[in-house]
């Protein structure tokens, strides 16, 4: 059943072991090269040809593992605000949840703009095309919920932008282990979309938002959802999750002037860690651990993220 693979809860399996590279990415020591969403496209297809990725349309037929096989016509579907629900999760809706009008053609949309922009890794993609966005925005913004934007959550936050949330996550799987990653950590939990993300491409996640009624908020969205490798911490994120180390992956959420050293120190050797650094200008950077004393620094490119506070509330 073609349908399978992209209802929550997925099967882990089917999207954690699918080996796929970002091919776009070079990373280097201690340099600085900021890449726009499209020049880092204009440089992924002229190093990759798409012929291998299903969310590009491309002249021969997919090979291997393709988790959408539909999202090549992707391009196709239109952002019809009157469809009834009919996609994933919806099974899951919550009772006091009105239904919200979108549809599963709005989704494979933005993943298909998601992979336009230069995301190329399937896995990602296939999760970004599996969670019901919709689901994490306020009921008043279904409509929007698949728009390339960041949207307001409450309490001055916002749910970060499709595109980055992809890109930060192929980043992170980009590593040593062909995308294996068994413990990642997340710092900003927010509405708990990109957590529901993440938990296709990892083992276990933990997030920890600072924001209670955030941190409640995505408890509410992930629970019908019946995602079992997710743990929320609330908690101030820039202390980490010393219990749960070493993390294969870490994420920020929210952009600090510098990447706090505990969370440096809770990665695993061999992990990665991608975070916007910055206040009003902000870059993407990716740190990688090499050894107990070394980590290496990569400037991806220009982002915007609310920002990193101390503390809890
Ligand atoms: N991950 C979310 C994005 C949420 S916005 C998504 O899926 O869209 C970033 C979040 O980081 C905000 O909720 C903010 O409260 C939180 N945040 C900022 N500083 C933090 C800290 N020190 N510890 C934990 N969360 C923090």
């Amino acid at each position: 059943m073609t349908e399978a693979p992209k209802r929550f809860p997925l099967t882990l399996a089917a999207l954690v072991d699918a080996k796929s590279k970002t091919s776009g990415l070079r990373t280097t020591r201690i340099v600085a090269t900021p890449q726009t969403a499209t020049r880092n496209a204009a440089s992924d297809s002229a190093k990759s040809p798409s012929t291998n990725n299903p969310y590009i349309p491309a002249p021969k037929k997919p090979q291997g593992f393709n988790p959408a096989p539909s999202a090549v016509s992707a391009g196709k579907s239109s952002p019809a605000k009157s469809l009834p629900v009919t996609n994933l999760g919806s099974r899951h809706l919550t009772e006091d949840r009105p239904t919200p009008l979108v549809s599963e053609g709005v989704r494979k949309a933005m993943v298909a703009r998601i992979a336009k922009q230069g995301v190329r890794d399937v896995s990602v993609l296939a999760a970004m095309e599996a969670v019901p966005r919709h689901m994490f925005v306020e009921p008043g913004l279904a409509s929007q919920a698949y728009i390339d934007a960041s949207l307001p959550i409450g309490q001055h936050q916002t749910i970060s932008q499709p595109y980055i949330v992809a890109r930060m996550i192929e980043v992170m799987r980009d590593n040593q282990h062909g995308g294996v990653l068994n413990r990642v950590l997340e710092i900003g939990t927010g509405c708990g979309y990109q957590a529901a993300v993440l938990s296709l491409v990892a083992k276990e996640v933990y997030s920890i938002e600072r924001i209670k009624p955030l941190h409640e908020l995505a408890r509410t969205n992930l629970r019908p959802l019946r995602v079992a490798n997710i743990r929320l911490h609330y908690g101030d994120g820039m202390l980490g999750l010393p219990q749960a180390a070493p993390f294969d992956g870490i994420i920020l959420a929210a952009a600090g002037l510098e990447v706090p050293q505990a969370l440096l120190d809770q990665m695993a050797i061999g992990g990665r860690l991608v975070a916007p650094v910055g206040s009003r200008q902000q870059v993407l950077q990716l740190i990688q651990r090499i050894s107990k004393f070394e980590w290496t620094s990569t400037t991806l490119e220009d982002c915007h993220f609310v920002p990193l506070r101390a503390g809890t509330v």
